[in-house]
């Protein structure tokens, strides 16, 4: 018998929900209209963008607008910070970010370093928690630019923010943040946050792949990011991606609407995976803070072995997950975040990130962990290293 399988990769991206395609089809089909014509078809469309950023923007407590639409996460993060960095040239050149940002944010960091910006990477501690006196004291006059994220995606660590945006109102520097894995788990508020530009997107919150936005603050100075037509302000032009913004929408104010029923199911199922891992299996340790951590992420590491394996044999059981390292990616080098909270390289390579979403069950929690413990002692008994330690 075919059993069903089971998806625990929500941080990678989520199935889309019904409704949201729902809302989207009408304008693949009958209204297909470019939003910056003046005619009938051209000004459903128009109307129907104005409503999504609307609702965007309520989603954050921001205005209409100062929602931007993108064509991704990594491109309001790109957009975000080259273009604070860009508009600031003549104000100072150096950024703030932390170690353990998503690549969108480090490799672009990293690349403004070779056009002759000057960045800091601020460490975080054991539990992949960025310090505000740290961003504090890293402030200087050519800072411009802070940019760190809501929440980290590989380990869950819930950043913050608060703080750091009391010290850079304080200081005048504008602070971007990352909130890709924050929307529609926890409240996300630009006020109360203190951001002056956030990044999300929307196949993380049940959502179209493909479709993001940027939260540009009234007054913040950001370069355009695509030349061309007037879109967007003429800050990010083409054509508009209609369908993809009314999903983005739907999707974001479904998420808002439900958060507060739904997150304590994915924390119950977070926590009880991570409180029979580290009982049941021996040789583990949580990676993350404990209780500071997005509501649906565990991330576990197992010593003596093999994320990849791990994750194989997961799959051959019917449970998509991820290993915390970046070798999917086509790498070996283990995740930049599990070395940054002082993980030794083997025990960052058997990691696995587990992240719960709408469709798991609490029974689902007891079929992976029953999964892992048996896949755990089959991988160890062909270890070695393991062999001598249990030996001793
Ligand atoms: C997924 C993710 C991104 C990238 O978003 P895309 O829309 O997939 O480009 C950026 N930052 C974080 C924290 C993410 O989890």
């Amino acid at each position: 018998m075919e059993t069903k399988r089971i998806y625990v990769d929500h941080a990678a991206t989520t199935p889309m929900r019904r409704e949201v395609l729902d809302a989207m089809i009408p304008y693949f089909t009958e209204n297909f209209g470019n939003a910056s014509t003046v005619y009938q078809e051209g000004r459903t469309a128009k109307k129907a963008v104005s409503e999504a950023r609307d609702a965007v923007a309520k989603a954050i407590g921001a205005n209409t607008d100062e929602i931007f639409f993108t064509g991704s996460g990594t491109e309001a993060d790109n957009w975000a910070i080259r273009g604070v960095a860009y508009a600031n040239k003549a104000k100072g050149n150096h950024i703030i970010t932390s170690a353990v940002e998503h690549h969108a944010v480090l490799h672009t960091c990293q690349a403004l370093e070779k056009e002759g910006f000057r960045v800091t990477y601020l460490p975080v501690d054991e539990f992949g928690m960025i310090s505000p006196e740290d961003v504090k004291n890293a402030i200087c006059d050519e800072t411009i630019l802070v940019t760190i994220m809501t929440a980290n995606n590989e380990i869950g660590t819930i950043m913050p923010i608060e703080e750091i945006g009391k010290i850079t109102r304080e200081k005048g520097v504008v602070f971007h943040t990352d909130a890709v894995q924050a929307m529609g788990m926890m409240e996300i508020d630009v006020e109360k946050m203190g951001v002056d530009l956030l990044s999300m997107t929307g196949h993380k919150f049940y959502g179209p792949k493909g479709s993001g936005a940027l939260y540009i603050r009234k007054g913040v100075k950001v370069k355009p990011f695509i030349t061309g037509g007037a879109q967007e302000k003429n800050k990010r032009a083409g054509t508009e991606n209609v369908a993809s913004i009314v999903g983005l929408a739907k999707a974001i104010s479904l998420a808002t609407a439900e958060r507060c029923e739904k997150v304590p199911a994915l924390e119950k199922m977070r926590d009880k995976f991570i409180d029979r891992v580290l009982e049941e299996i021996p040789y583990t340790r949580l990676n993350g803070h404990r209780t500071k951590r997005l509501a649906g992420n565990a991330n576990i590491s197992f010593e003596f072995i093999e994320g990849e394996s791990l994750l194989l044999m997961l799959d051959m059981q019917g449970i998509s997950a991820s290993s915390g390292s970046a070798c999917t990616s086509g790498s070996l080098d283990p995740s930049h975040v599990l070395l940054a909270i002082g993980l030794k390289h083997e025990v960052a390579h058997g990691s696995l990130r587990v992240s719960f979403g709408e469709s798991n069950t609490m029974d689902d929690v007891d079929r992976i962990v029953d999964s892992l413990k048996n896949i755990v002692s089959r991988l160890r008994e062909m270890s070695p290293l393991y062999e001598a330690v249990k030996n001793k």
